[in-house]
């Protein structure tokens, strides 16, 4: 065995939302060959098993977890002729730096977004109106116990959706492949992205990102729209976090979870938050949002 279990290990500072009770077995891995391993191992202990990577986008229990969780992160890329190969753990801010500094243009939109390469093709990270499936070209993951490459269609990338949310493979390597770019002009780009996410983002914001996706515009109907006004359509998206404000929701708090006084959008755990308190929150205010715009928000972050 390659790997070491450890035991009755606190979730809550292993997520940046700082939530979420002690998981029973816990093991941390970097490697693709590592996670096959075990999974292998898991299945003929007939150990169920969950895993997760830079835990910037899920809310785990407060009871914490029974089943093996198992962590993966860190890893290694390689990169040739426009095209990169890297592990599902990889930092994806790793991976944005490395390709602007290449000269490879398509994930300098992406600049700033924290978590891993695998993380981010399960949700189709993006931000600024691009996401990660624009660079996709095919993942390697693990199907049950086989293992194979999908291809970019296969992977069914829509706005903050992939199949990964659909089918329990396993991420375990992903090729990337960019457009020929302007080293300066990417990194001017990436600067200017950077500076923005900060205003959202303050250093040291206990959050998972945004909490609900983006209302695309096409999916609502005439009724639905007459209400919206039409300059807050956004890369065809109405902004959750107007819809939000427009019913007064920031600053609201339930126990340790705040709505940022400055963003309708950003759950932010002041200290002491709980799963329970952003499942409350979250409640209300989709019901404030269904009840004065006739639309259902939808949440962007996971509950493990
Ligand atoms: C401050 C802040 C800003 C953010 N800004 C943005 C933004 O601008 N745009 C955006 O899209 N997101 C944003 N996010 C959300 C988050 O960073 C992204 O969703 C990120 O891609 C999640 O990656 P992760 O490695 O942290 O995944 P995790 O949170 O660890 O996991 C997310 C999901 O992916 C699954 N998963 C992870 N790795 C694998 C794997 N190898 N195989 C199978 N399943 C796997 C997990 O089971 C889980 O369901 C932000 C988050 C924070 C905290």
């Amino acid at each position: 065995m390659n790997f070491k279990v450890q035991n009755n290990i606190a979730l809550a500072p292993l997520s940046t939302f700082q939530i979420g009770g002690v998981v029973r077995e816990y093991i941390q891995v970097e490697s693709p060959e590592g996670l096959v391993e075990i999974v292998e191992w898991a299945n003929e202990e007939n150990k169920p098993f969950r895993v997760f990577a830079g835990g910037s986008n899920v809310v785990f229990p407060d009871e914490g977890v029974q089943d093996l969780v198992v962590q993966v992160k860190g890893g290694k890329y390689a990169g040739n002729m426009r095209e990169l190969v890297v592990d599902a753990g990889v930092d994806l801010v790793q991976v944005v730096s490395y390709s602007i500094g290449q000269g490879w243009k398509g994930l300098e939109s992406l600049s700033g977004i924290p978590g891993t390469v695998g993380g981010a093709i399960v949700g189709n990270a993006g931000a600024y109106g691009h996401s990660i499936s624009e660079v996709v070209e095919k993942v390697e993951v693990l199907d049950g116990d086989k293992r194979c490459f999908i291809n970019k269609e296969e992977c069914s990338f829509s706005y903050r959706e992939s199949v990964f949310k659909q089918k329990s493979y396993l991420i375990l390597r992903v090729v990337l492949k960019f457009e020929l770019g302007n080293r300066e002009e990417l990194e001017k780009t990436s600067k200017e992205i950077i500076k923005k996410r900060e205003v959202k983002y303050h250093p040291g914001i206990k959050c998972p990102g945004s909490f609900f996706k983006n209302i695309i515009a096409s999916d609502l109907n005439e009724e639905q729209l007459r209400n919206i006004e039409k300059n807050k359509i956004v890369y065809g998206k109405i902004p959750a976090g107007y819809l939000l404000e427009e019913v007064g929701v920031k600053g609201m708090r339930v126990g340790g979870i705040e709505i940022a006084d400055y963003h309708g959008n950003l759950f932010i755990n002041k200290g002491n938050g709980t799963a329970s308190q952003v499942k409350k929150l979250a409640a209300i205010l989709k019901d404030k949002v269904r009840e004065k715009f006739g639309i259902e928000l939808e949440e962007e972050i996971r509950y493990f």
